[in-house]
C-alpha cells in the first residue's frame, strides 16, 4: 500500500472518531503556530501532522517527523502541545511521534522546496549562519541597547557577528556602537562597517549610514519593506556565524516581510516587567507565528533598579518576562536591571557589556553565553533536513 494511501485511511479513521467540526479546523489553526525551525515553514503546510482527533478535551496529535533521532523533537513536540493548549476546549494534549518514510520525506521537501521558491530572495548571508531578530511590542523598552549589547558581547567570545539595523525609521544601532561614517559599495554590493571586538568581528549595515541621524524618514510600509530587502539582498556580508536583526517595535510590513524573505529567522522578544508592556508584547509574539516566524526567547529589560545602598525598587513592575514566557511557552533568558551604565554606554557609543565597571555586563555576558550554548539554533547543519535545505537554497540561487 502506497504510503499516501496509509495516511488517508489513517486520516478517514480520525475523521469517522472526531467528525470534522469547527474544533479540528481551530487546532488546525493553531498548529500552524509551529515552525520546523530548519525549513522554515509550519508543520500543518509542511505535512507534518498526520492526524488530530478530541475526545473529552484530551487531543490526540500524530506528527511525523523527517527521521525518528531529529534534534528538534522535544522542541518540535513540547511547541506542539503549547499551541494545541491555547484553543480554550483542549485540556490536555497527548504527541505520538513517528518517522516519515522516504517518499514522504520526498513530498516533504518538494513542498518546502515550493514554498521556497515563492519567497526566495538571493541573499549573500551565509546557510549556516544563525539570524535572530529582535522585536518588541512598542518603543521605548530597550530593544536596540539590547541589540548592540548583545551584539558586541557575542562578537566578544570570538564570533562573527552581523547587525542589521531594520528599525529603519528609529534607527540608532550606529551611535550606540560608535559607527560613524557612509556605507562603501563595491560591485554594486553594500559592505557592512567593521569592527573588531577582542577576537571577535562586528559588521553593521544601518538606515544611519544611508541618511543623516536628525533626518525624519517618513517611509510607509511599502517602502519600509523595500528597504529590507534592499538590506537582504545587496548586502556583502561575507562569513558570519550570527546575523542579529534590529526589527521596528510592533508587528508591521517588516516584520511580515522578514517572514517571507529569510523565514529561518527565530525572534526574541523584548518586554518591560509591566503587565501593560508584556501584553503588547505577548500580542507581537502571536502575530510574528501566525506570520511563521519562531520565537526562540523572551528577554526582560529595566527588571528594577539597586541603588547604592543595595536596595531594590521595581520601578517598572515585576513578573513581565516570566507571564509573557509562560504564555507562549519559551524560555526567559535574561532579566535586565535598570543601570545608567546603559543609557550612557549607548550615548557615548561604548556599550555597557565591554565596561568592566558596569554591573549589567555580566547580565548581557550570560545573556550571550545562553544563545549561544542552549538555544537550538534554527539551522543545525548535522541535522535531517539542514543538508537538503542548503542544496535547495544553493539552486535557488544559481538559477
Ligand atoms: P527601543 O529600541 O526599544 O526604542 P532603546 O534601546 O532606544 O529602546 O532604549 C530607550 C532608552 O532607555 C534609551 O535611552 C536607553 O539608553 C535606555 N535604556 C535601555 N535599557 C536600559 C537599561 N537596562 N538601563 C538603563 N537604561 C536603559
Amino acid at each position: 500500500m502506497s504510503v499516501a494511501w496509509k495516511i488517508m485511511e489513517e486520516a478517514t479513521e480520525v475523521a469517522q472518531a472526531t467528525p470534522p467540526t469547527e474544533l479540528h479546523a481551530a487546532i488546525t489553526n493553531a498548529l500552524r503556530g509551529v515552525i520546523d525551525p530548519e525549513l522554515g515553514e509550519n508543520i500543518v503546510d509542511l505535512g507534518m501532522v498526520r492526524s488530530i482527533s478530541l475526545t473529552d478535551g484530551l487531543a490526540t496529535i500524530e506528527i511525523a517527523l523527517t527521521i525518528a533521532a531529529c534534534p528538534m523533537r522535544s522542541k518540535l513536540e513540547s511547541e506542539t502541545v503549547h499551541a494545541a493548549r491555547r484553543v480554550p476546549e483542549v485540556s490536555d494534549v497527548k504527541i505520538i511521534i513517528g518517522a516519515m518514510e522516504k517518499e514522504e520525506r520526498s513530498a516533504l521537501m518538494a513542498r518546502a522546496r515550493l514554498l521556497a521558491q515563492d519567497r526566495a530572495v538571493p541573499t549573500d548571508i551565509p546557510i549556516s549562519a544563525r539570524i535572530l531578530g529582535i522585536m518588541s511590542g512598542k518603543g521605548g523598552v530597550g530593544k536596540s541597547s539590547l541589540t548592540a549589547n548583545l551584539a558586541a558581547a557575542i562578537a566578544a567570545s570570538g564570533a562573527t557577528v552581523g547587525l542589521l539595523d531594520a528599525d529603519i525609521w528609529g534607527f540608532s544601532i550606529p551611535r550606540m556602537l560608535g559607527f560613524l561614517g557612509e556605507l562603501e559599495v563595491q560591485d554594486k554590493k553594500i559592505l557592512p562597517m567593521e569592527k573588531s571586538i577582542g577576537e571577535g568581528l562586528l559588521k553593521v549595515v544601518s538606515m544611519g549610514f544611508l541618511s543623516d541621524e536628525d533626518d525624519a524618514i517618513m517611509w510607509r510600509g511599502l517602502v519600509l519593506n523595500r528597504a529590507l530587502q534592499h538590506f537582504i539582498e545587496d548586502v556583502k556580508w561575507g562569513a558570519l556565524d550570527y546575523l542579529l536583526i534590529d526589527l521596528p517595535p510592533g508587528t508591521g510590513d517588516v516584520q511580515m516581510g522578514l517572514a517571507r524573505m529569510l523565514p529561518r529567522t527565530e525572534l526574541l522578544i523584548i518586554t518591560t516587567p509591566g503587565l501593560g508592556a508584556q501584553k503588547v508584547a505577548g500580542r507581537a509574539a502571536d502575530m510574528a507565528r501566525k506570520g511563521n516566524l519562531r520565537v526562540a526567547g523572551v528577554i526582560e529589560n529595566m527588571s528594577g533598579f539597586t541603588c547604592d545602598h543595595g536596595e531594590f525598587y521595581p520601578l517598572f513592575g515585576e513578573g513581565g518576562g516570566e507571564r509573557l514566557a509562560d504564555s507562549i511557552g519559551v524560555p526567559l533568558l535574561a532579566k535586565i536591571p535598570i543601570d545608567p551604565t546603559v543609557a550612557a554606554g549607548g550615548d557615548r557609543g561604548e556599550p555597557a557589556v565591554l565596561n568592566p565597571k558596569s554591573p549589567v555586563a555580566p547580565v548581557f555576558t550570560a545573556l550571550a553565553h545562553r544563545i549561544i550554548t542552549e538555544i537550538a539554533p534554527a539551522i543545525d547543519m548535522q541535522s535531517c533536513s539542514a543538508r537538503m535545505l542548503e542544496q535547495i537554497d544553493s539552486a535557488l540561487n544559481a538559477s
